[in-house]
């Protein structure tokens, strides 16, 4: 018997399906047990077109730590994509998928031995670094390699900040592609991350700047850099109200900057991870008990911190807890179902009241959730996942 917790009295249809989501959500669950992640082909397909199309110049590489279930990797192999990888089991993954070996780069700046004899085997030259050190490791294993110097830009207004760990130094940058040259490797360019979901569009227009600099610094000297890759970082909504997240704006301005500083030769790419997953996931967890503690009502659900809301820890990241039951909203606490109470997602949702099996669900939360899930502390697996 499929056992869910069902209730017996359903909450009301609301009148307007909000963007056919709860109409989804109720389909979904005559067919599979909570906790599910429901990831829709369609959004994928929509925010890549919407990339290719507000910045045109610029070759996504899909960075698939974001998301690297095989079912969205296969889409973005029949999209067209280029793929971002940081270790040799993410490389092997993509390509096993499908991805071909020229459209993949290695963009973790450290890399080990043993990743960089992977990456050589499995032809994948493009890579970025950020120190002398990795040259000589890359020289040794890698001497046909195409690299690109990571430079330290600034990540204000970032949720994720990525420069306090990785970058070189803009001042560098020439010097050690230089010394890449010097190795005999192949200098292709410069990279930066302004560190995720970056609303602030000025973080793209300076490390712009910056980078043109190393470009001309290096043309100077007859050392023609041909590759621009501008990172990652773009913002998505995560509430339905949220205000100061405009992709479209951004883009615009990005792609003013690129053809004001570059030339016409430079190609660019980036490293979109969020903005093309990020909407496409729907988590769906159900209350599996309740209490009445502190004044307020505290509800569990099948999933939590250990599960599908590790973003929550690891992104930094805020979800809209939603609810299919309308009416009166009261002050609530959600947790998680494990044992810890560090495993509490929220003190303070305004939620109309619940009763064990209502769902709740949260959107736009398929980047940086399964994919850095435990698997199952306290034994309770993640939610499964399920394309469209
Ligand atoms: C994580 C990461 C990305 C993706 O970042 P988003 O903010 O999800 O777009 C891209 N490039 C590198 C090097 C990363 O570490």
């Amino acid at each position: 018997m499929k056992k869910t917790a069902q209730i017996n009295s359903k909450p009301p249809r609301p009148k307007t399906d909000r963007n056919g989501v709860e109409g989804l959500i109720r389909t979904m669950m005559r067919k599979h047990r909570t906790p599910f992640m429901v990831i829709r082909r369609c959004v994928l397909e929509k925010q890549y077109s919407r990339f290719r199309k507000y910045l045109p110049e610029v070759i996504p590489y899909y960075a698939i730590k974001a998301n690297p279930h095989p079912g969205v990797i296969k889409t973005f192999v029949k999209l067209g994509a280029s793929f971002d990888v940081a270790s040799a089991a993410e490389m092997r993954h993509v390509l096993h998928l499908g991805a071909s070996p020229g459209k993949i780069i290695f963009a973790n700046t450290i890399k080990s031995d043993e990743d960089i004899i992977t990456a050589r085997r499995r032809r994948v030259r493009l890579m970025t670094f950020d120190n002398e050190p990795e040259l000589y490791k890359l020289a040794k294993d890698y001497p046909r390699a195409h690299v690109l110097v990571r430079i330290k830009v600034t990540n204000e207004g970032s949720v994720v900040e990525l420069s306090l760990k990785f970058g070189a130094d803009p001042e560098h940058a020439f010097f050690l592609l230089r010394k890449a040259k010097a190795l005999g490797l192949t200098p292709m360019g410069v990279s930066f991350h302004v560190g995720s979901q970056s609303t602030n569009v000025e973080n793209y227009l300076q490390a712009l700047e910056i980078s043109a600099g190393i470009f001309n610094e290096a043309k100077k000297t007859g050392l023609s850099l041909r590759i621009m890759d501008i990172g990652g970082g773009f913002p998505i909504q995560h509430f339905d109200n949220e205000i100061g997240v405009n992709f479209e704006r951004m883009a615009c301005q990005i792609r003013r900057e690129m053809k004001a500083l570059f030339d016409k030769k430079v190609r660019f790419i980036a490293e979109p991870g969020r903005f093309l997953v990020g909407p496409a996931g729907i988590l769906v967890t159900q209350v599996i008990g309740r209490t009445f503690r502190n004044n307020k009502n505290y509800y569990y659900l099948n999933d939590g911190i250990y599960g599908d809301f590790s973003g929550m820890i690891f992104d930094h990241c805020r979800y809209e807890f939603k609810t299919l039951r309308r009416g009166q909203k009261y002050l609530s606490t959600l947790a998680g179902p494990t044992c810890d109470s560090f495993d509490t997602l929220s003190l303070n949702e305004e939620i109309p009241e619940l009763y064990v099996g209502d769902i709740v669900y949260v959107k736009n939360i398929g980047a940086y959730s399964c994919a850095s899930a435990t698997t199952g502390f306290n034994g309770f697996p993640p939610a499964k996942i399920i394309l469209i």
